[in-house]
């Protein structure tokens, strides 16, 4: 169960992920029926979707639960007119504030989801349920007070911590949650009820989407408040990277890339798109100019707010700066300018750009991610896929799947990109002087895009891990 899977709806990673897994899971022997509400666009997507189960009033309204198969996945949705049947963002209004009922929307689907794992619908009983991010978190919760029989296993997954899903405890009885439930090892959270937390505490497991940001959050400098409990769950709790879907990011079929290439022939390839790139966003037509990208949430979180502190080190250097992104509106308005500063260097494009994002990782030297925090990151593996070098901050999964280029690596033919810590802008300028060293060095940097490029970056190996986990859990239950 999640609130977003691409490509019926997508505001970040969460989507990525949610929409790969069912694939990627599929030839493992693992068939999965994915839960998401039916936001308008959804709706559409599903023109054939059959009516399953219904309720008279579920928080405020009737609901249904509709099957129907969409973008080659068995999606149920929850349709609940009077929780999803609204324009624009599944968590925010046209001005950016959060909806004020979330808590009773993403409840609703928890509760349905919990129906579902318990036998709403004839004929289907999942063995695990896995829920994603505090929009899922209730789930374990409806599945722990229902006090039935038996019920399936529990997986929580935490794509970010940092999104908890915190209400007013006064929530509770419209919820359907029982007065017992709001202890602390149950949904009670400072003293409202926490979604996220609620999940942490009752799944029967917890990953999280790269082992070093598993590590991280049990830390109080990284915890968010939560760091406590998952200590005391250490022994559940596991990070398992993500992967990206590799026919969509493949750069030897990219229908959305001005030239295709491969790991094996990659010069010409990368030198056409870099042209066609810098054509499309007004950029000087500099073959031999380092171009560094950037496809990101314009957010504190990422770190965005140091690159524009470096951004003159930058320029210093003879480099020009590609970035597509859209967030916070001072961040946006920097950019755009110092776009109009730098014109012909720095090409600031503010929006959601699929295509544009596929031209930059393409056609981009390297791609800068100086993330404050980073549970897993996937630009940084689309960038190794295609051979824009990643430059990261050393945390989270960046840590765990970019390799530092340094003399020692290289002497050992390794490294994939540069990896910089402490998150500073003097950190991250000096982690630009080195890509541009590097840059220099054309047969070192061949090398390295070869290796980057070779990265297994694909679901591959996680679908493994987490086909194997379901399975632990399946057997630990005896069902
Ligand atoms: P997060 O989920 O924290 O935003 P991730 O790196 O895990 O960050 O995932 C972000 C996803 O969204 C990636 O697939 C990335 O390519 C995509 N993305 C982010 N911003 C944009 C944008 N402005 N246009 C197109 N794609 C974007």
């Amino acid at each position: 169960m999640a609130s977003e899977a691409y490509p019926l709806v997508k505001t970040g990673g969460l989507a990525d992920v949610v929409g790969a897994l069912p694939h990627a899971l599929a030839p493992l022997g693992v068939r999965v029926r994915l839960m998401l509400p039916a936001y308008p666009a959804v709706r559409a997507a599903c023109p054939g979707a059959v009516t399953l189960h219904r309720y008279a009033d579920l928080h405020g309204g009737p609901a249904r639960i509709l099957a129907a198969e969409a973008a080659r996945m068995e999606v149920l949705l929850l349709d609940a007119p009077h929780l999803f049947d609204r324009p624009g963002n599944p968590y925010v209004d046209a001005t950016g504030t959060d909806w004020t009922d979330n808590a009773l929307r993403f409840g609703a689907l928890a509760r349905a989801a919990a129906d579902v794992a318990l036998g709403a619908i004839s004929g289907y009983r999942p063995d695990v349920v896995h829920a994603h991010d505090w929009q899922a978190g209730l789930v374990p919760a409806y599945l722990h007070y229902a006090d039935a029989p038996t019920r399936p296993a529990t997986v929580m997954t935490v794509h970010n911590l940092a999104f908890q899903g915190r209400f007013d405890a006064a929530l509770l009885a419209p919820l359907g949650l029982p007065p017992r439930s709001f202890a602390m090892d149950g949904v009670e959270y400072y003293g409202g009820i926490g979604f996220l937390k609620a999940g942490l505490a009752l799944a029967d497991h917890i990953t999280t989407v790269s082992p070093t940001y598993a590590a991280e959050i049990r830390t109080s400098a990284e915890g968010m408040g939560l760091d406590g409990l998952l200590r005391q769950r250490a022994a559940a709790v596991s990070g398992i990277l993500n992967g990206i879907d590799t026919d969509v990011w493949d750069p030897a079929r990219d229908p959305l890339i001005a030239a295709r290439y491969s790991s094996r022939d990659l010069a010409k390839g990368r030198a056409v798109n870099k042209a066609a790139l810098q054509a499309r966003l007004g950029l000087d037509d500099a073959p031999g100019a380092p171009l560094f990208g950037v496809v990101s949430r314009l957010t504190w979180q990422k770190g965005i707010d140091l690159l524009l502190e470096v951004l003159p080190r930058l320029l210093a250097h003879g480099a020009q700066l590609a970035l597509l992104g859209s967030g916070d509106k001072p961040l946006e308005a920097a950019f755009k300018e110092a776009a109009r500063a730098h014109r012909g260097r720095v090409a600031v494009t503010i929006g959601y750009d699929e295509s544009l994002a596929h031209g930059i990782q393409a056609g981009a030297d390297a791609l800068l991610v100086p993330s404050r925090f980073e549970p897993c990151g996937l630009t940084q593996l689309c960038a190794l896929r295609y051979g824009a070098l990643p430059v990261v901050a050393r945390t989270g999964g960046l840590a765990d799947t970019v390799v530092d280029a340094n003399e020692m690596a290289l002497a050992s033919a390794a490294g994939t990109g540069v990896v910089f810590s402490p998150v500073t802008a003097d950190a991250l300028a000096h982690a630009i002087d080195r890509t541009v060293e590097l840059h220099g060095r054309p047969a070192t940097w061949r090398a390295l895009q070869r290796r980057a490029m070779t990265t297994d970056v694909s679901w591959a190996r996680p679908a493994e891990r987490y086909a194997a986990l379901f399975r632990a859990l399946v057997d630990a239950r005896g069902s």
